[in-house]
C-alpha cells in the first residue's frame, strides 16, 4: 500500500484480509454511531417479535465509516444470511433478477453504492422492495411476454457515499434511512484499542490516542493506521505501540496533527493559492490537482467541510479562514464576504 493509499475506499488484497479480521460482528461489538444502533436493537427486536424481515434500510456516509460492517452485523443479529453486492457490479435485470430469486426467507440484500444502479435495475428493484415480486421477460421479440414471480421476504440495505443521487422513487421505498457520522477521537481510541488487542498488538493508551486523533473521524483510516504504526514501532522500537512511535510513524507518512494527509494539503493550498481561496467548481479543481472529481467530493471533502476548512457554495469551492489558520497563513479580505 503506498503511502498516499490510506484514504483509498476501495481495499484490495491484502487489505481486504486484514480489514475482515478486525471487523466487528455484532452490533454490540461495533463502538459509536449510538443513534444508529440504538434505532436499529429496537427495529431487530420488533421484526423478530413478529417474525417478519427488518424493513429495508438506505445507509449512507462517507466510506470507511461501517455502513457494510453493519450492514453484516444486522444480518447475524437476525440469525439470517446476507448477500452482497454493488450497483455497477448488477449490469443487467437479469443479474439482479438471478440475485433476487436465489434470496431464502429473511435474507439480507446487500447493494453498496446502490446510486449507480441503471435505470432498468433500479426499476426491477421497485417491486421487489414492494411487493416481493419482480416481472421477468420471456422469449425474445414480438413473442416476448413478461411473468410475475414471487420472491421470499427479504431486506434491501442499500448503502451509499451519495445519499442525494439516489431517485426519489428508490429512496421513498427505504423504511428507514441511517446517516453515519464521523466518529469522535474518544471512539476512535475505542476502535484502535479493539483491533489491537485482535491483532496482538501492544499498545498504550496515548499510543491509541494519538492514531484516533489523526485518523479523520474514519474507522477505516484508523485501522489502516494502526497497521503503519505497529511496523514503525517493530522496526524502530520494541514493538510497543507508545506515543512517541505513533507520533514518529504518522509524521513519517505526513500525516497532520488533524489527520490532513497530502492530498488533502494539496487540495486546501490548490483553492488557496492557485485560486484565491475559492469560489473554484469541483472539476476546475480535480484538474489542478489531478485527480477525479468524484474522489475528492466522496473521499476528501466531507472531512475538511467537517472540520470547517472548506464549503461547497453555490459557485463553487471556497476555503475557510480556519484553514489558512492552519497553514499558518491569513485569508484575503475579500474573502469574509462569503462567509
Ligand atoms: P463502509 O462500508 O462505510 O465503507 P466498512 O464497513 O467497510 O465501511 O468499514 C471499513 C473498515 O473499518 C472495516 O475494516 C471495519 O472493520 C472497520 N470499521 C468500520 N466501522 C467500525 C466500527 N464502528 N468499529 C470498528 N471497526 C469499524
Amino acid at each position: 500500500m503506498a503511502d498516499n493509499d490510506i484514504l483509498n475506499a476501495t481495499p484490495t488484497g491484502e487489505d481486504v484480509q486484514y480489514e475482515e479480521q478486525i471487523r466487528p460482528q455484532r452490533l454490540g461489538e461495533f463502538p459509536g454511531q449510538t443513534p444508529i444502533k440504538e434505532k436499529l436493537a429496537i427495529a431487530i427486536e420488533a421484526a423478530k417479535g413478529r417474525r417478519e424481515p427488518l424493513d429495508h434500510l438506505l445507509l449512507s456516509g462517507p466510506p470507511g465509516l461501517g455502513k457494510t460492517t453493519l450492514a453484516r452485523a444486522l444480518a447475524n443479529e437476525m440469525g439470517v444470511d446476507i448477500k452482497s453486492t454493488s450497483g455497477p457490479v448488477i449490469e443487467r435485470q437479469a443479474d439482479l433478477s438471478a440475485i433476487l430469486t436465489n434470496l431464502e426467507d429473511y435474507d439480507i440484500l446487500f447493494i453498496d453504492e446502490i446510486h449507480r444502479l441503471n435505470h432498468a435495475v433500479e426499476e426491477t428493484l421497485y417491486s421487489a422492495m414492494e411487493d416481493f415480486e419482480i416481472d421477468i421477460m420471456l422469449g425474445k421479440g414480438p413473442t416476448a411476454r413478461s411473468m410475475k414471480i414471487g420472491l421470499r421476504p427479504f431486506t434491501l440495505i442499500g448503502a451509499t457515499t451519495r445519499a442525494g443521487l439516489l431517485t426519489p422513487p428508490l429512496r421513498a421505498r427505504f423504511g428507514d434511512t441511517c446517516r453515519f457520522d464521523f466518529y469522535s477521537a474518544e471512539e476512535l481510541e475505542v476502535i484502535v484499542t479493539r483491533a489491537a488487542r485482535i491483532l496482538g498488538v501492544s499498545i498504550e493508551p496515548d499510543g491509541a490516542r494519538e492514531i484516533a486523533r489523526r485518523s479523520r473521524g474514519t474507522a477505516r483510516i484508523a485501522n489502516r493506521l494502526l497497521r503503519r504504526v505497529r511496523d514503525f514501532a517493530q522496526v524502530k522500537g520494541d514493538g510497543v505501540i507508545t506515543y512517541p512511535m505513533a507520533d514518529g510513524a504518522l509524521n513519517m507518512l505526513q500525516i497532520d496533527a488533524l489527520g490532513l494527509d497530502e492530498m488533502d494539503r494539496r487540495l486546501l493550498h490548490t483553492i488557496m493559492d492557485k485560486f484565491s481561496g475559492g469560489p473554484v467548481g469541483l472539476s476546475s479543481l480535480a484538474v489542478a490537482i489531478g485527480e477525479e472529481p468524484q474522489t475528492l467530493e466522496e473521499v476528501h471533502e466531507p472531512f475538511l467541510i467537517q472540520i470547517g476548512f472548506m464549503k461547497r457554495t453555490a459557485q463553487g469551492r471556497v476555503a475557510t479562514p480556519r484553514a489558512y489558520g492552519h497553514f499558518g497563513l491569513t485569508a484575503p479580505s475579500d474573502q469574509d464576504t462569503l462567509f
